[in-house]
């Protein structure tokens, strides 16, 4: 099989187990763990910001952001198709009592122009306007990649406003990679972010949240209510260790093999493909013209050993990683083509 359906499937190393089972540890909860601490550290140093909190999932390390943020009855904005909204079984509004409000932009790239209208005035029968979400890279609209002026210009103008801005940046990594830019270029223009370690870096579990000092704090209290509370997780924050130290510079790889198969899928006439969005590991394809719903397709694939994701009845995706190798992406890709010409 290969299995393009998400960065998220890739195993272990043997040398990220090595690093794991070698692991120093000691109770998380009690804040006495010496790699869980070795890694925070890393990760705050790396986004440049004060500090930073081991968390289960992406999920969490969001959920836990919003509420840090937010009260209940406060508003909250987010793109359209962010995963906040989309693949977080509804939870903001469950965990934070918020209310998510969306605009659309194209390709997933927001800007000012589109938030601003969202904002509430100081009318006291209107939500308040707490906080920003963006997503970096943008996972629905094909891992495009959010240029630093874009979230400058976003950061200039929630501050005026005393909107909070946090950002998914669970492909954070991917981004950079992709333009050349430091994590901490991005975590300097946000007041906290999100970002992955079991994504395309490839560890088991893990995300962490990042931010100032004292807010950290605030967030580390409501992971303890949500259940985030570990013990001696030092076993795995040394497989994000491990990650963040071998696997961050070979995501060009899984870019330059995203490419390969856009490049071999685009020759279909019936599954269409902006390439202008293959910027990272992902590959969106709009299934409309082959007739078929994106679900039909992912069942058609399966059986000549391809597995992919349907993102929504018209969105297939393909998403590279570090357990495939250039090879067998083109292979996938030619038997794509041969399935829908
Ligand atoms: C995968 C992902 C997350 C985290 O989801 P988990 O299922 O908790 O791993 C968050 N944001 C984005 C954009 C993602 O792609």
């Amino acid at each position: 099989m290969i299995d393009l359906r998400s960065d998220t499937v890739t195993k272990p190393t043997p040398a990220m187990r090595t690093a794991m089972m070698n692991a120093e540890v000691g109770d998380d909860v009690y804040a006495e763990d010496p790699t869980v601490i070795r890694l925070q550290e890393r990760v705050a140093d790396m986004l440049g910001m004060e500090a930073a909190l081991f968390v289960p999932s992406g999920v969490m390390a969001n959920q836990t952001a919003i509420k840090t943020h937010t009260l209940p009855g406060d508003e909250v904005i987010v793109e359209s198709g962010a995963h906040i909204i989309q693949y977080e079984t509804g939870a903001a509004p469950v965990i934070s009592g918020v209310q998510l409000r969306t605009f659309t932009a194209p390709r997933g790239i927001p800007s000012v122009d589109l938030i601003a209208p969202l904002v509430r005035g100081t009318n006291y029968h209107l939500p308040v306007t707490r906080l920003v979400c963006l997503e970096n890279t943008h996972n629905k609209a094909g891992g495009t990649v959010v240029p630093l002026d874009v979230v400058s210009s976003i950061r200039q103008f929630t501050k005026e406003r005393g909107i909070a801005l946090h950002m998914d940046g669970a492909r954070i990594w991917n981004a950079c990679v992709a333009n050349g830019t430091k994590p901490a270029e991005y975590g300097r223009l946000v007041d906290s972010m999100s970002v992955c370690f079991s994504k395309g870096l490839g560890a088991p579990i893990g995300s962490a949240i990042v931010g100032k000092k004292e807010w950290v704090l605030k967030a580390r209290r409501v992971r303890k209510m949500l259940g985030g509370g570990m013990r001696q997780v030092g076993i795995i924050a040394a497989a994000a260790l491990y990650a963040l130290e071998h696997h961050v510079d070979r995501l060009a790889e899984d870019h330059a093999n995203a490419k390969l198969f856009a490049d071999i899928v685009s020759r279909s006439d019936t599954l269409t493909i902006d390439r202008s969005t293959v910027e990272t590991n992902i590959v969106a394809m709009d299934v409309l013209k082959t007739g078929k719903d994106a679900a039909e397709l992912v069942a058609m694939a399966k059986p000549h050993g391809v597995l992919l994701t349907d993102m929504d009845p018209r969105t297939l995706r393909a998403t590279t990683h570090l357990d495939v190798t250039a090879d067998q992406v083109v292979s996938a890709a030619q038997t794509l083509l041969e399935l829908v010409p």
